[in-house]
This record gives structure tokens, sequence and C-alpha cells, in this order.
């Protein structure tokens, strides 16, 4: 099979038929009839379900993996990776902000000898402000941060060899953040510039609960910048510290020492407060540690619709 699409959806009835139309006109353009669509069903509750199994009745090129629960956006989509059998792979959201008529120009630049053509945000309409303002500070950090190069402004919407979609189906992480674990497994990696569109219809399903979660899988994924953090700052405090200790006994030996309950108080309150977002930012990591510990499954797969549909547990 020459190319596989994946695409995770939680809540997605409104945009499905739109999306199913453009993607199948899209596919056949890059492929001719060679493709599968993979639809992951997030646990969605607004009938996106039935949806997907109808659609999989109509057209066997449907592939439906419908999850036993919502299990978040980077995880659906390892779910879409490990059932796919194309010899590329197409991630794109469900919503049509990348548009899936880019396909035959990304083949293309496949072609060239890429094993990664990763979209680009030239643009970002129908966002918040917010929004792309966070985008822009959060990738700018993470890029400063990380060890490894992760492009700015590229989301989850890319073109994937199938060398590339076996190596990251075999890791086992769970706090995912798939463009960074792309970017570490390195290839030739081309960027493709577009303009992203505003969500089609209904509304977005990353609030800002589940982006700060994102942030900070991609944080400590990527980086343990965060945990010197905490020494540097011990190391800083403790200089001044010297330099306060300096100034306390010159006081004392001059006898003025009981004035300074202001000083004493900023003290106590800034080491208290830099000692609890330490101990914090070791949490962080700790509870990863604690939970990948555990080496559960990724996901759980309730129904597999394909043509040789079997059931079960993966
Ligand atoms: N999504 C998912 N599970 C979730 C949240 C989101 O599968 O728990 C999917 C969603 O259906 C969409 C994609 O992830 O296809 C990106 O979500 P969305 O477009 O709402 O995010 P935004 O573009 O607003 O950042
Ligand atoms: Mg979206």
């Amino acid at each position: 099979m020459r190319l596989s699409v994946v695409v995770p959806c939680f809540n997605e009835i409104a945009v499905l038929p739109a999306l199913r139309a453009r993607l199948m006109a899209a596919c056949q353009d890059a492929v001719g009839e060679d493709f599968e669509i993979v639809l992951v069903d997030d646990g969605s509750t607004d009938g996106t379900r039935r949806l997907i199994a109808a659609y999989h009745s109509e057209d066997p090129r449907v592939v439906g993996v419908l999850l036993s629960r919502n299990h978040g956006h980077q995880l659906a989509l390892a779910a879409g990776l490990s059932f796919c059998r194309g010899e590329r792979v197409l991630i794109l959201d469900a919503d049509l902000q990348d548009p899936p008529e880019l396909l035959p120009q990304m083949m293309a630049r496949m072609d060239q000898g890429f094993d990664v053509v990763f979209g680009r945000r030239r643009s970002r309409a129908g966002e918040t402000r917010f929004k792309t303002g966070a985008a822009h500070l959060f990738y700018r950090v993470l890029r400063r941060f990380s060890t490894v190069e992760i492009a700015a402004d590229a989301g989850d919407f890319r073109l994937l060899s199938r060398r590339v979609v076996d190596i990251v189906v075999k890791m086992p992480e769970e706090h995912r953040f798939l463009r960074g674990m792309i970017s570490w497994i390195g290839f030739a990696q081309s960027p493709f510039d577009y303009d992203r569109a505003p969500r089609l219809a209904g509304e977005t399903k990353y609030p800002l609960r589940k982006m700060l979660r994102l942030a900070a899988d991609a944080l400590t994924g990527f980086s343990t910048l965060p945990l010197r953090l905490a020494s540097y700052a011990g190391f800083a405090f403790a200089g001044m510290g010297v330099l306060l200790m300096i100034y306390v006994l010159a006081s004392w030996l001059a006898g003025a020492v009981v004035a300074g309950w202001t000083s004493l108080m900023a003290t106590v309150l800034i080491i208290g407060s830099v000692q609890l977002i330490v101990v914090g930012i070791l949490g962080e990591y700790i509870g990863r540690l604690y939970m990948q510990s555990k080496a559960r499954p990724l996901f759980i797969v309730d129904q597999l619709l394909r043509d040789e549909a079997e059931r079960g547990l993966r």
C-alpha cells in the first residue's frame, strides 16, 4: 500500500463529512486507489464512532481504530501509527486546519529523498492571539532547552516514511511529544511551509489545561535542564546568603540587630518559594518516571474496523 493517512478524532462529528470528502480526493490525486485512511476514535461521545463505522462499511479504504476511552491526541496518534500499513504515512488533524490538498506536493518533496516532510506554519488564521503567542513562546523555550533540534512552528502535520513510522511505533514512551520524537530520530527532514486555516467547525479539543500538559511533556521529554536550573538557583542563593551573612554579622558587631523584619520576611518568602518550585520540577520528572515504570500499554483498542477485522487488546 502506497499511502496511509492517520487522523485522530475526538468529538469531531461536525467536520468528519468534509474531512472524508477532501481527504479522499487528495489521496486519489496523490496515489490513485492504493491508500487507506485510518480514523482513530479517541473515546468520542458525540457519534463520531458511529460515523467512522458507517464510513468503514461503505468503503473498506476507511479503517477505524476505536479506542476504549479518551487517551489524548498524542496517544491516539500512537494508536493510528501502529495500525497503518502504508509505505508513507500522512498525519493530519481532523479539523482541516492543515489542508489535505497539499499532499501531492508533500509526496513530491519526499521523492527528493526525505524521510520526513513536516508542515511549518507560515501563518495561523482564526486562532486566538493568546494561542499563537503561547505557541510562539513555547517553541522558542523548547528549542533553547532541548538537546535535539526541534523545528519551531511545526505541528504534527507531516508525511513520514515507513522506516520512521516503524521506529516511532517501537518507542515506548508514554508522555509523548511526537514532533520531538521524530526530530530525535533524525534522517533527512524537510520543512514544508504552508498557511494554517481556521478550524472548519466545532471547537478546539485543546483547552489550556491540555496545552500546558503537552508543553510539560515536551520539556521533560527532551530536556533535563530544568533539573539543573535547581542547582543553579541553589548556587545563586548560596552566594547571596554569604553576602547577607557578612552584613548580618557587621550589624551585630555594630550593635543594631532588631530592625530588619522586612528583609527577613523577604528572604524567607523568596527562599521558600524557590524551594517549592524546585520540588515541583523534581515532581514533574519523578511522576513521569513512576508512571512509565508501570509499563502499561500506551492505549487500549476497543474495536479495529479493518477488512480482516480482529478484536482485542494491544
Ligand atoms: N484530539 C484527540 N484527542 C484529544 C484531543 C484532540 O484525538 O483528547 C484530536 C482532535 O480531534 C484533532 C486533533 O487532535 O483532530 C487536534 O485537536 P484540535 O484541532 O482541537 O487542536 P488545536 O488545533 O485547537 O490545537
Ligand atoms: Mg485544530
